[in-house]
């Protein structure tokens, strides 16, 4: 039996209704906010340069550091590397994995990974590590070990933010490591604005301490003045991923020029459709010492078309 019979049942609701709103359980009428909009997903289907493998990914992904081939697992940033490889020694093929071997040419790799063994494939190509075999420090080079004037390219991917100062003395070292004619393929973090900015401009006898959780540059100054960074940014990782310096565009270019080396090339026109996203500040530089004899005028000439009709 009910307790509360029906026709009592609206005159009681008012009242509780009442002491919900103040209980703050209830207000009146329930607004509804409208639920955000759901982007559509674009997906946009590329074939991947280094292996070439037909990948389909989110098109927001595509980006500098993301886009990962499923295959090779390549991303933005090394397809646009060896989109500047394959520009450079190849006429007519932009894939790397097809393109034929050049075992004539002698590459050297900078911390390479993701497209190291291909190159090992297609080239006289040797990896390089700062700290394990075969162990290269680019601004010490050991010249026992390197022979000068022994490369016809240096791939350096987003390394050079990472060598302290003075940076100058790596792009000396990159000279005199490449053939005539040979060139460094570069790419690094960098803006637009006027100057590089050197973290620590005045770095001598210095060390990385641990104070609490914190990790801080510690440096004595040439002249005795005692230092200290505690806004330190790493990449990927602690130890010597520090980074030293953000480029700039201009800065990188007089960087290279004041080495002898002249700028060949900027790669900084995307290929949509091999997922190379390129820009003004997001380019990979061919920069290459004078002298010698490299690609042919009318197999360059057959390059610059193939580049267009995939445009
Ligand atoms: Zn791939």
């Amino acid at each position: 039996m009910s307790v509360i019979s029906g026709s009592l049942i609206p005159v009681l609701k008012a009242p509780v209704r009442k002491c919900l709103r103040l209980l703050g359980m209830r207000r009146g009428p329930v607004r509804r906010e409208p639920p955000p909009p759901v982007e559509p997903l674009q997906l946009t289907s590329f074939l991947c340069n280094v292996c070439g493998t037909p990948n389909c990914l989110p098109r927001r992904r595509l980006t500098r550091e993301d886009g990962h081939c499923m295959d090779c697992g390549c991303y933005g940033r090394l397809r646009s590397m060896m989109y500047a490889v394959t520009a450079r020694f190849s006429s007519d093929e932009i894939i790397l994995a097809r393109m034929a071997p050049r075992k004539d040419i002698r590459g050297l790799g900078c911390s390479d990974w993701g497209y190291a063994d291909l190159l090992a494939e297609k080239f006289d190509y040797v990896n390089t590590f700062y700290d394990h075999e075969p162990q290269l420090d680019l601004c010490n080079v050991d010249w026992s070990r390197w022979a000068p004037e022994s490369f016809d390219f240096i791939t350096c991917t987003d390394v050079l933010e990472h060598i302290e100062p003075p940076i100058d003395k790596t792009f000396e070292n990159m000279y005199r490591l490449l053939k005539p004619g040979g060139a460094a393929i570069i790419t690094v973090p960098a803006t637009l604005d006027p100057d590089t900015r050197e973290h620590f401009p005045n770095l001598d006898d210095w060390e990385i301490v641990t104070e609490g959780e914190k990790r801080v540059l510690v440096n004595r100054r040439s002249d005795g003045t005692v230092e200290r960074f505690d806004d330190l940014c790493f990449h990927g990782g602690e130890g010597m991923t520090l980074e030293f310096r953000y480029f700039t565009r201009q800065g990188l270019i007089d960087c290279v020029q004041r080495a002898g080396l002249r700028v060949a090339e900027i790669h900084e026109k995307s290929l949509d459709a091999y997922a190379i996203p390129l820009g003004s500040d997001n380019f990979v530089l061919v920069a290459e010492k004078p002298g010698g004899d490299r690609i042919e005028p009318d197999a360059a000439q057959r390059r610059s078309e193939i580049t267009e009709a995939v445009r």
